[in-house]
C-alpha cells in the first residue's frame, strides 16, 4: 500500500486561484521523491494536501492504505512548510524542538532523549537556550526540521528545504537526508531546481503551471526528457 495515495486531487484558494488540478499521485514507503516545478506550479499546495494540512475541494487523500481522517495520522506525516518561523514560536530553541513529543504524551525522559539526540544531530546543541529568532537562517530551518523530526514521523514532505542553504550546510542537510532514508522514512522534497533533483530523488514529479502532473518517472529518464 502507498503511504499517501492522492486520487483526483482538486484545490483552488478561496480568491478562486486553482492550485492543483485533477492530480493523481501515490507515494510508496520509503521512496525519495521530488516534486519539480517552476514557482507557482502548486508544489506547496500539494504538499499540504499530501499531508493532510489543507483539505482538498475534490478528490480524495489516503493515508497508509486507509479511510482516515488527517488528524489521525498528524504523528506520522512531518511537513515542512517554507517558513521555518511557522515552527519557531516558543522562548527557547528546546521548548520548539520539544513541542512535537510534548504534545504525544510521551515520558519525560523520552522527549529529553530525542531533544538532544536531535540537537546533536543538527548542531544545535549550544542553541538550545537562545530564543529562536536569535539563530541565522540556516540554523532556524535545522531548528524547524528538528521540530518536525521530533515526532518521529515515517514520512517526511519538505517544501524547498534547500532555498538559501549554501555550500556546507547544504551537503549537510543533504547527508541527513540520507540518514533519514536509511532509517525507513519516505522522503518528498519539492523544488524548483532540477540540478538539485538527483542529489535528493529517486523519481521525480514534474508540475507544469496549471497544479497538473507533467510527468512522474525515474529521475533519470524525466530528468533527460525536461
Ligand atoms: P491501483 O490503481 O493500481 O489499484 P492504487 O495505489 O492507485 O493502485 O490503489 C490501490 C487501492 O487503493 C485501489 O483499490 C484504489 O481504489 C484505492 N485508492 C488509492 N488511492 C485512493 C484514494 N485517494 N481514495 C480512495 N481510494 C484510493
Ligand atoms: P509553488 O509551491 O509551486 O510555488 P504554490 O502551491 O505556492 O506553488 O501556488 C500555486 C498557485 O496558488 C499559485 O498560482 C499561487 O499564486 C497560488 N496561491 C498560493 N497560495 C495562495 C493563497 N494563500 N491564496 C491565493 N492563491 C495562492
Amino acid at each position: 500500500d502507498p503511504v499517501v495515495a492522492a486520487r483526483d486531487l482538486s484545490y483552488a484558494y478561496p480568491d478562486g486561484t486553482a492550485a492543483v488540478e485533477n492530480l493523481d499521485v501515490a507515494i510508496g514507503a520509503g521512496e525519495r521523491v521530488a516534486i519539480l516545478g517552476p514557482n507557482g506550479a502548486g508544489k506547496s499546495t500539494l504538499l499540504l494536501l499530501l499531508g493532510g494540512l489543507l483539505d482538498p475541494d475534490e478528490g480524495t487523500v489516503r493515508f497508509f492504505g486507509e479511510d482516515q481522517p488527517a488528524d489521525d495520522v498528524r504523528e506520522r506525516i512531518g511537513v515542512l512548510t517554507q517558513d521555518p518561523g511557522e515552527y519557531l514560536f516558543n522562548p527557547t530553541v528546546r521548548e520548539d524542538v520539544e513541542y512535537g513529543p510534548s504534545q504525544f504524551d510521551l515520558p519525560k525522559e523520552t522527549v529529553d532523549e530525542r531533544v538532544s539526540a536531535l540537537a546533536d544531530r543538527f548542531g544545535l546543541t549550544h542553541l538550545l537556550d537562545r530564543p529562536p529568532f536569535r539563530l541565522s537562517g540556516g540554523e532556524q530551518r535545522r531548528a524547524a526540521l528538528a521540530s518536525v523530526l521530533s515526532f518521529d514521523p515515517e514520512v517526511l514532505l519538505l517544501d524547498e528545504p534547500l532555498s538559501n542553504v549554501d555550500g556546507a550546510n547544504r551537503a549537510e542537510l543533504l547527508d541527513l537526508l540520507d540518514d533519514l532514508v536509511d532509517d525507513g522514512v519516505t522522503l518528498v522534497v519539492s523544488t524548483p531546481d532540477a540540478d538539485l533533483v538527483p542529489a535528493v530523488a529517486d523519481r521525480v514529479i514534474l508540475m507544469d503551471r496549471e497544479g497538473a502532473i507533467a510527468a512522474d518517472g525515474q529521475t533519470r529518464e524525466v530528468l533527460t526528457d525536461v
